[in-house]
């Protein structure tokens, strides 16, 4: 009888391969007192352990080929980093000391403490470092043991098109398993937000997490089926399904060669009108990834994720390396880099402290309104961002606008930082394009005094959806109503887009509608000629520009605009998705 186990996939994909079950071996730790006049030789055992974790760690450092992307590397630097600090390092030497306990014990203990520290904090991404301490705090344990890790760099053999079976992975580990050829893992432990998840994704490595268990029916040499996309794992399958599984994945291969051919290609529809496409993106890795897919450019680069996964507040210096070293990374390719959109569901410990605690955070102080609101937080940004613009084409984004008054006083704000940056005699381009975000339906409403004052509008529907349905874009009990084909949004978006023409302001679209293949005729139709698409989704929407003529789509997207029955809109949508 065939076994499937769940999980979480956290990268697209179907691997079909051999098991090879990483023995990583449980630990467990027991309390020993240790006599008054060993304790330092306690100590020295423990520091000993610490040396040996880093002496690995660089070995596997070294053994990963150069041509692997920094982002990878910088994750073992990470852990490096993490054996030089005083929390891991000095605090159990501290706890021997005080208990006279063995040195596992006392790294158990400070394991726990720094656990639930993570566990506590509301920022997801944050939390999930937590994973991170536990990768580093085992290496050290299974010295301390000798039940050490066996990702052996020269044995590569069995590990060739294996499907790994583990515990858990370390991104370490994660990228010298690649290196050795592997074709997916699977991890009992992990979450999507994780290192190596996102490690995964961005080697385009098929995986799944977060199985919780592995049954032990499930044996080394076995061979599996492993569907990141469903995020099931499949063993002891008849022949049949193996077939339709195989057949699936060389349809996925083909599909991604093909897709992979247009890369260099330009976006151009049927017709003859050119397209911008772009990409989004949050972390340094994911433009990387943009750049791989052939994106023309960053159209939304989300910055409050360089506020998100720490404790203290980036300086503008730290801001502007980060800014440079994208901007180098895109060779003279154009990014826009939008201001801060903390608060709702983006919390950051940046925040500034508030009494204030709102009932719907949503609709609070939340983006450019925490911003001009608290302006030693919004200034530095600012000064980092015009001082990148000296060194690439770079444009600037404010999110959430919302009336004339709010957009006034940024540009205000952002004259008064220029003059100051002149005064300094800092390099900055002063006529760097200045944007704004439709993604309030006032916003939309008024698109035409926003597309005369700004340089560039982009639609951002994913909060112009939650806030013209009034529902929380967070809240599972609503997503059922979250609907991109409303009639409502549909008339603002087109209002967007003709309030642009109007005023020769481009009009883009950065929210997930953009890079949701369903949509993309229909938006097509409706005029839209910028896109704006996480990394992963802009093959697959040049695939289709590629095959939509807009003289033949622009009736429909009409009549659709015309029609308030969902039903009916969603046959008319049918119609044009098959041209
Ligand atoms: C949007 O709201 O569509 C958008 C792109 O911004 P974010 O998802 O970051 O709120
Ligand atoms: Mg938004």
């Amino acid at each position: 009888m065939s076994i499937s186990i769940s999980g979480i996939g956290i990268s697209h994909g179907i691997a079909i391969g051999a098991v090879y079950r990483l023995e990583q071996g449980d630990v467990e730790v027991y309390e020993a007192a240790i006599p008054k006049d060993l304790v330092e030789d306690e100590i020295s055992r423990f520091r000993r352990s610490v040396r040996t974790a880093r002496q690995q760690l660089k070995v596997i450092r070294n053994s990963i080929p150069e041509t692997t992307p920094a982002d990878i590397t910088d994750f073992i630097d990470t852990h490096l980093l993490m054996l030089e600090d005083s929390m891991l390092t000095a605090a159990p030497v501290e706890l021997i000391r005080q208990r006279q306990c063995n040195a596992e014990w006392a790294l158990k203990i400070q394991r726990d403490a720094l656990a639930k520290v993570f566990d506590e904090m509301d920022d997801p991404y944050l939390r999930t470092r937590k994973d991170d301490v536990d990768h580093v705090v085992m290496r050290i344990m299974r010295i301390l043991i000798g039940k050490e890790t066996h990702t052996d760099p020269q044995d590569n053999t069995r590990l060739r098109g294996a499907i790994v079976l583990a515990h858990d992975l370390t991104p370490a580990e994660t990228a010298l398993l690649q290196h050795q050829g592997i074709a997916g893992f699977v991890t009992e432990s992990g979450g999507p937000l994780a290192h190596t998840a996102i490690l995964a994704r961005s080697l385009g490595l098929p995986a799944i997490v977060g199985t919780h268990i592995t049954p032990h029916q499930i044996r080394d040499g076995d061979t599996v089926i492993l569907d990141a996309v469903q995020g099931a794992l499949l063993a002891d399958v008849d022949s049949a399904t193996l077939r339709e599984y195989r057949r699936l994945q060389r349809q996925q291969q083909k599909h991604r060669t093909e897709l992979n051919r247009l890369k260099d290609q330009p976006a151009v529809t049927g017709d003859g009108t050119r397209i911008h496409l772009v990409a989004n993106v949050e972390l340094r890795e994911d433009v990387l990834a943009a750049r791989r897919a052939g994106a023309e450019g960053i159209g939304l680069y989300r910055t409050e994720f360089l506020f998100m996964n720490r404790s203290d507040i980036p300086d503008e210096e730290e801001q502007l390396r980060q800014y440079l070293s994208v901007v180098k990374t895109l060779k003279g390719l154009p990014i826009t880099i939008r201001t801060l959109d903390l608060g709702s569901d983006k919390k950051s410990s940046a925040e500034p402290a508030s009494e204030h605690v709102s009932a719907n955070p949503a609709l609070g102080l939340r983006a450019i309104r925490l911003c001009l609101k608290h302006t030693d937080l919004f200034r530095p940004q600012l000064r980092a961002i015009l001082r990148a613009s000296a060194k690439g084409p770079v444009h600037m984004m404010i999110p959430m606008l919302s009336s004339a008054h709010e957009l006034d006083e940024v540009m205000a704000l952002i004259d008064d930082v220029k003059q100051e940056l002149h005064r300094e005699r800092l390099a900055f381009d002063w006529n760097i394009p200045i944007g704004g975000m439709i993604e309030v339906p006032a916003a939309a409403l008024s698109a035409t005094l926003f597309a005369r004052k700004l340089d560039f509008l982009s639609i951002g529907t994913n909060d112009l959806i939650q806030y013209t349905l009034a529902i929380d874009r967070v809240d599972d009990e609503v997503t059922y109503l979250y609907d991109p084909l409303h009639p409502a949004v549909l008339r603002l978006i087109k209002m967007v887009i003709d309030a642009g023409k109007q005023y020769d302001a481009p009009v883009a679209m950065c929210g997930e509608m953009a890079g949701d293949t369903r949509y993309t005729r229909l938006l097509l139709g409706m005029g839209l000629t910028d896109f704006s698409v996480h990394p992963t989704a802009l093959l697959e929407i040049k695939d289709v520009i590629h095959h939509c003529r807009i003289a033949d789509v622009t009736g429909i997207a009409n009549n659709i605009l015309e029609q308030d029955d969902p039903v009916k809109i969603i046959e008319q949508l049918d119609v044009l998705n098959k041209m």
